[in-house]
């Protein structure tokens, strides 16, 4: 049996221990298993996905802005402009959220059987356990996953900071081809960069 990439384990409340019990014939054979709560790998997919929008939204504005003769600079550059609005508005900036008291712990290390798939992570309870199916990924997964979202951080800020910058400035008339040619060098050399 392969390490599981996401499952859900009955998880105490109070101490976090882990116990999703199957039954092997003999002893379990016990392998080191360390998990991420399937929220933080959550964020991450949702940090990826609105990363993807947002660069989607600065390609199609580039598009609109390239497609133009030069004589209708001006309805380009609006309808540019409201796709970098209408992407901006679906995909506000984030705040840094406080991590609040009673989250489950990030990385827990359990003991994992690749027999029967058995999860099991003991820790002593102060009372009783109380036991909630809890989500949880691989860490190895979520490292993967990290690396590639973080790796692209960068990129997706300057692309939001462009799009910010289309959708709030209106080029004084007479200067839409000079603001169109402006905004389209710097969308197309951040995205030829992916
Ligand atoms: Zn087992
Ligand atoms: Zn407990």
């Amino acid at each position: 049996m392969q390490p599981p990439e996401r499952l859900t384990v009955p998880t105490c409340i109070g101490c976090w221990s882990m116990r999703l019990l199957a039954d092997c014939e003999s002893d379990c054979a016990e392998q080191k298993l360390e998990l991420v709560h399937a929220a933080a790998y959550d964020e991450l997919v949702q940090e990826a996905t609105e990363a993807q929008a947002l660069l989607a939204a600065l390609a199609e504005a580039e598009r609109r802005l390239a497609e133009a003769p030069a004589e209708l600079g001006e309805p380009a550059y609006l309808a540019a402009q409201a796709i970098a609005r209408a992407a901006l508005r679906a995909h506000p900036a984030r705040t840094a959220e406080e991590t609040a008291d009673g989250e489950p712990p990030r990385v827990r290390t359990a003991w994992w059987c690749p027999e029967c798939g058995s999860v099991e992570a003991s820790e002593e309870c102060l009372g009783i356990c109380v036991w909630q199916p809890l989500q949880w990924v691989n860490l190895s997964v979520h490292r993967e996953f990290e690396q590639q979202v973080t790796g692209q951080r960068e990129r997706v800020a300057q692309a939001r900071a462009l799009l910010a910058q289309l959708a709030h400035t209106t080029p004084r008339p007479g200067h839409w081809e000079e603001s169109l040619a402006l905004i389209r060098a710097q969308a197309g050399a951040l995205l030829a960069d992916g």
